[in-house]
């Protein structure tokens, strides 16, 4: 197993304070891995900026094929990667292997050829005798910070459209999940210039707020927790360095009267649980129409209580452990709280599964008001909440009372209705009669405190980059 960072070209071992990291599906110790020193977070700055000069003068072709050759080393090595994140993680080996590498590879692929032809204005004498053009360059050293839900596709949303725009990186993935960084920093070592990504290990409070703080570092990408995008802000404000947040969500799913209930049925069981609801776009809450409610609540709940999780045949399995007993008992008093409120009824769930492990039975609470904190606060965890609307107006303003805003769907076989309410929503991302497909053509990012990056897309390279004027007189 590969447990050294990456700094320049050579790799080694933290020196400060271990962190074990341990396998969810069991609750065993997996390792320990010493974090970043300062003096190794400085080197790490120190060898981005040595690369930066050369790399940012690179081609985009020349950076596209880079681009497209860990594509390719990360396809041929792709079921080592899911197997590791899968182990790391609790994942089920299926949703690494056919869910998640796929998208991941097709990241790499998609930013190697947007770079080729990024879009922009005119260049023309704006003033008479002048000739003016707008130039895309990079920004310079970005720090990037990955949380631990998904950890090498958050890896791939920052990396390839920072790399893809010219940029060097220094990347700290989770504490808790820094497995198959490690293993893909011996593959970038292999592939790109020497400095161009380094990678460094520790917790949020010291090597994190190291790499946030420091005035070398250009730009901050970070998908966290709001309370942490708070913090990246604060430090960014001293010396004015761009930031990108990515900061968690509560998605609304608007169930209207009309809607086709198994197909909602089906995919409130797949997008609600899927990666154990640890997922910022995950479809929990939800709120269903007067006359459909009664049936969803019904059928939602037999459906749920038939999820497959914690079996030896790990291939059975369509979900599996929270990322630690932190988080599953957080997910826990959550439910608990809920189930004390007289109007609430647990339908399906509600405990804490598996003698070893970090699980939690699939869960929907169901008879939720718009107050209640189930439905208010974000759980990062296999739990649904349902709430009953009277009417359109009263479904949009619940769904928009939320401090959050990435992801929500509407279901309904009215197409006016469904482009009406979408057009409503205050959510970076509202999908009609299904939830949570991502593609890489596509943005993903948020409104209000979900933060305002943008991964994926051509928007994200535009976010990796900054707009120039370059004007020459006559
Ligand atoms: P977290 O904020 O605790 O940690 C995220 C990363 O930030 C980790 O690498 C951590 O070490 C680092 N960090 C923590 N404190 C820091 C500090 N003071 N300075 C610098 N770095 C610091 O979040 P988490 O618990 O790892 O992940 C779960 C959260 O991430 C959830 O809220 C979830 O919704 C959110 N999330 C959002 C998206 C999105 O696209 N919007 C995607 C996935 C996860």
């Amino acid at each position: 197993m590969d447990t050294q960072m990456l700094i320049g070209a050579s790799f080694e071992a933290g020196t400060e304070a271990e962190e074990t990291i341990f396998n969810p599906r069991t609750g065993a110790k997996i390792l320990g891995i010493p974090e970043a020193s300062p003096d190794q977070i400085n080197r790490a700055v120190a060898a981005a900026e040595k690369a930066y000069d050369a790399w940012s003068r690179t081609t985009p072709a020349q950076r596209s094929a880079y681009l497209l050759k860990i594509a390719d080393r990360l396809e041929a090595e792709a079921d080592e990667f899911a197997t590791l994140e899968a182990l790391n993680c609790g994942k089920p080996i299926n949703a690494a292997r056919n869910d998640e590498l796929p998208a991941i590879i097709d990241c790499y692929r998609f930013f190697a050829g947007a770079v080729r032809c990024m879009p922009g204005n005119a260049a023309g004498e704006y003033l008479p005798g002048h000739t003016s053009m707008i130039r895309r360059d990079p920004i310079g050293l970005v720090a990037s910070i990955a949380p631990w839900n998904y950890p090498l596709m958050m890896m791939a949303w920052k990396l390839a459209p920072a790399l893809a725009g010219g940029n060097t990186v220094v990347f700290k993935p989770s504490e808790q999940t820094p497995l198959t960084a490690l293993k893909f920093a011996k593959l970038l070592a292999d592939i790109l210039p020497e400095g161009v990504v380094n990678v460094v290990l520790g917790r949020g409070d010291s090597v994190g707020n190291a790499l946030i703080n420091h005035p070398k570092i250009n730009m901050i990408s970070i998908t966290g927790d709001i309370a942490t995008g708070k913090k990246v802000m604060q430090a960014a404000a001293k010396s004015v360095k761009r930031t990108h947040l990515e900061l968690g969500g509560k998605a609304p799913v608007i169930v209207f009267d009309d809607a086709d209930l198994e197909a909602v049925v089906n995919g409130l069981r797949t997008f609600g649980f899927y990666n154990a609801g640890q997922d910022c776009t995950a479809a929990c809450r939800v709120y269903a129409g007067p006359k459909i409610y009664e049936r969803l609540a019904a059928d939602l709940s037999s459906a749920v209580s038939s999820i497959r999780y914690n079996q030896a045949d790990d291939s059975a399995n369509e979900m599996g452990p929270l990322i630690s007993t932190r988080q599953r008992n957080r997910v826990a008093s959550f439910v608990d709280r809920a189930a004390e409120l007289k109007h609430i009824e647990v339908t399906t769930g509600g405990k804490i599964a598996g003698e070893n492990g970090f699980y939690y039975e699939p869960t929907v609470v169901a008879g939720a008001l718009q107050t209640d904190e189930i439905v208010q606060r974000e759980v990062f965890g296999p739990v649904i909440s349902l709430t009953r609307f009277t009417d359109t107006d009263e479904a949009v303003n619940w769904a928009n009372d939320s401090d959050y805003g990435l992801a929500s769907s509407v279901w309904t076989k009215d197409v006016s209705k469904a482009m009406a309410t979408a057009a409503r929503l205050r959510y970076g991302c509202t999908w009609i009669n299904t939830h949570f497909m991502l593609v890489n053509e596509m943005p993903h990012g948020g409104l209000k405190q979900s933060g305002y990056g943008k991964d994926m897309s051509l928007y994200a390279l535009e976010d990796y980059t900054t707009v120039r004027h370059v004007m020459i007189a006559h």
